[in-house]
């Protein structure tokens, strides 16, 4: 079959090599297919043209029909301005242009008539379309229900005349291409069973739908063809992966987990902990190996699971080990375990980058001996030298800070991988941890401990830091300890180290009543560590930091969080180092310092802080609010998100909805042999290689 959309996007008609090169530079474009799949992001109803004396301010995006009576230029160099006097009988107003004026007056002619689409705002007393898209009125032809797909582009296309008009132009030729079907991409059993729109039927109705319904029906099925793509390649190595690697069988549960359960426990465990420990269990007599996520918010009680899920590697005859991504918080574990084991004949040791000579080797050798059977640490576990008689279980903390790579490294360890059980803080909205973490299970502790006091989040402005300071000095006379963090942001280190001293010696000059700390990335780590210990001792009573608190460290007597130019900071971010504070019996509070100008975005994100305490409210909102490329830990995690047309903050149903289908496929056909499913890993294999991230997911 001859699929015309494999051409180069140059052979179209008024495209050429030039605006090929910008098309490809600019948006990825490069063949017809390429602008095929290129989206609209918003549709306007054409179908309405309104008269100039019905325009109210306030109104959305609208469509007047008339003529341009008059131009003016106005202002000069960077306040230049055309203004375009435009009349429809009834009225008149003011089409406005700050750029591209050369274009605009060579292009549009007086008397002539035009429809304009803009959006009318009140200016100087006169109402203004600023940047209206024009047409003439003969040329102007909507689709039949009058709705006109607009795209995105960038200032470069726009500066060379490549407007969203334009590429409706160019993509109005590619869809009058499309006589014959293309190839489908989805079998006919899965087309007919959902009752999915064909292929060729969807991607020209997804840029000029012939109504409201079928532009439904052509998104639906595009975005669930995206989703059930990514779904199905993350599943299917997942499986794989399965396949070739088998898990360790904790058969059962045994007399240290038993102990720990009935005389050691300090307090019984919330419904949400004992059921992801029941969900742990499961996986690890299952003769699968266990990947699980285990989100939790702060201060949720994950360490307790972490623990009695190693007792249970323990009593089946394998070791366990914890790891924590820095130094004091792997001290911090180590402690706790060791508080929480009292009385039960479990050696645990503890194993840093700082933990040198004969002491190492002692431990090197009880790992090797099984001697030693619970190890908590910080990386240096996993290097090469660290060896075990027969690791059953790894517990991670603090994910993010823990790549994919490195987790695989702990495989090496063994000819057989352990469990592995990740855990977070930073909440990721479900949708997100299937595309991110799509080949870990997820369990969520979704309950606080009973009896704890939600931190009171207030949002101050600068200029009121008096107000601010009095109520520091009562906590600290009250024998509290308090945290004040300053944004770090890479780009801009200096600017940030020397906002991080002055806050410091502002805070010294006021708070001559206690020990203040100091924390910053920039610092050696040994030096970082005594800082921070001042203060987890309480011999410091303030900590002026940068985020490398963010996380984990516990110090329940703290129970302010200040955190300066929260503007700057995400929400995820900032609710992080909220969890800082509210950990012992006092009342905690967590106040947002911010200028008085801030974009509205801004507070809104600082308004839902204020609001919830709820770690999985707030991603959604951030999600929301961001969009999925700037939420924490995908950066990282090597998922470009270049979905086309779905997307992860609305779509969370029908993604749901298409990984139970594709996992039907993949559990089906693990092998990948059936005929009805040929045309599906076909398929994969094409998606894989044009999407460079795909083969990172798994
Ligand atoms: P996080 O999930 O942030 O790692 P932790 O494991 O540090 O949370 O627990 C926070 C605090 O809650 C600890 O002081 C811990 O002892 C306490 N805790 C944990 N589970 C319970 C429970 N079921 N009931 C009461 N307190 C609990
Ligand atoms: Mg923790």
């Amino acid at each position: 079959m001859f699929d015309p959309t494999t051409r180069d996007i140059k052979y179209l008609p008024g495209v050429g090599p030039g605006r090929a090169t910008l098309l490809g530079k600019e948006l990825g474009i490069y063949s017809l297919h390429d602008l095929l799949y290129y989206f609209p992001y918003k549709f306007v109803d054409r179908s309405r043209v309104y008269r100039i004396h019905e325009i109210e301010v306030g109104m959305p995006v609208i469509q007047l029909r008339g003529e341009i009576i008059g131009f003016e230029a106005t202002g000069q160099g960077r306040k230049r301005r055309l203004v375009a006097h435009f009349s429809d009988g009834t009225g008149v107003v003011d089409l406005v242009w700050f750029q591209s004026i050369k274009y605009v007056t060579g292009r549009y002619q007086l008397h002539k008539t035009y429809l304009v689409l803009g959006k009318p705002t009140l200016y100087g007393g006169r109402i203004n379309l600023a940047h209206p898209d024009l047409d003439e009125a003969t040329d102007a032809k909507p689709s039949g229900v009058g709705l006109q797909p607009h795209y995105h582009t960038t200032e470069k296309m726009k500066r060379n005349f490549l407007s969203s008009h334009a590429v409706e132009k160019m993509m109005q030729h590619v869809v009058q291409l499309l006589t014959e079907p293309l190839p489908e991409t989805l079998p006919a059993g899965m087309i007919a069973r959902h009752h999915l729109m064909p292929l060729t039927q969807a991607l020209c109705n997804a840029h000029f739908p012939s109504d409201h319904e079928a532009l439904r029906k052509a998104q639906y099925r595009l975005k669930f063809e995206e989703l059930f793509y990514l779904q199905l390649n993350i599943l299917r190595y997942a499986k794989e992966r399965q396949r070739k690697y088998r898990g360790y069988l904790f058969a059962h549960v045994g007399i240290r987990f038993n102990t720990f359960y009935h005389s050691n426990l300090p307090f019984p465990l919330t419904g949400a902990q004992k059921r992801v420990l029941k969900e742990i269990r499961r996986d690890v007599g299952s003769g699968r190996q266990m990947n699980r996520l285990l989100q939790g918010d702060v201060g949720s009680g994950k360490t307790l699971v972490a623990l009695m899920s190693m007792l249970m590697a323990l009593d089946n005859g394998y070791q366990a080990c914890l790891m924590a991504p820095t130094e004091i918080l792997a001290a911090q574990h180590y402690e706790t375990i060791g508080t929480l084991l009292h009385d039960m004949d479990v050696p645990v040791a503890l194993l840093t980058g700082s933990v040198r000579g004969k002491r190492r080797e002692a431990i090197l050798k009880g790992l090797l001996t099984g001697e030693i059977p619970l190890l908590v640490g910080t990386h240096a576990v996993i290097e090469e030298t660290v060896q075990f008689a027969s690791l059953g279980m790894v517990v991670i903390d603090e994910q993010h800070r823990f790549g994919v790579a490195q987790r695989a490294r702990l495989w090496s360890k063994n000819t057989q991988p352990p469990h592995v059980l990740v855990m977070t803080a930073t909440p990721i909205p479900r949708t997100l941890a299937m595309t991110l973490y799509g080949d870990l299970d997820v369990s969520v502790i979704d309950e606080l401990p009973p009896g704890r006091r939600p931190v009171v989040t207030l949002h101050q402005y600068d200029a009121h830091r008096t107000s601010l300071y009095r109520m520091l000095h009562r906590q600290l006379a009250e024998g509290r300890q308090i945290y004040v963090v300053y944004p770090l942001i890479k780009e801009s280190e200096k600017i940030d180290l020397k906002n991080l001293e002055e806050g410091y010696a502002r805070m010294a000059e006021e708070f001559t009543e206690c020990r203040i700390c100091m924390v910053h990335g920039r610092m050696k780590a040994a030096q970082k560590e005594e800082q921070m210990q001042l203060f987890v001792s309480g011999q410091a009573q303030m900590m002026v930091a940068t985020t490398v608190i963010e996380v984990g460290v516990n110090v329940p007597n703290a129970t302010v969080m200040v955190i300066e130019n929260a503007e700057r900071f995400g929400l995820s971010q900032l609710h992080q180092l909220r969890g800082r504070v509210g950990r012992g019996a006092e009342q905690s509070y967590c106040i947002l310092v911010t200028n008085f100008k801030l974009a509205e975005e801004t507070r809104k994100r600082l308004d839902i802080l204020v609001q919830t305490n709820d770690g999985f409210e707030i991603a959604e909102a951030d999600l929301r609010l961001r969009g999925p490329g700037d939420l924490e830990g995908t950066q990282q995690s090597g998922v470009a998100f270049d979905l086309r047309i779905a997307n992860l903050a609305h779509d969370g149903q029908l993604l749901q909805y298409v990984r139970d289908i594709a996992r039907e496929v993949v559990e089906s056909d693990p092998t990948g042999e059936l005929p009805e499913h040929q045309l599906l890993w076909r398929q994969l294999k094409v998606l894989r290689k044009n999407h460079a991230n795909w083969g990172a997911i798994s």
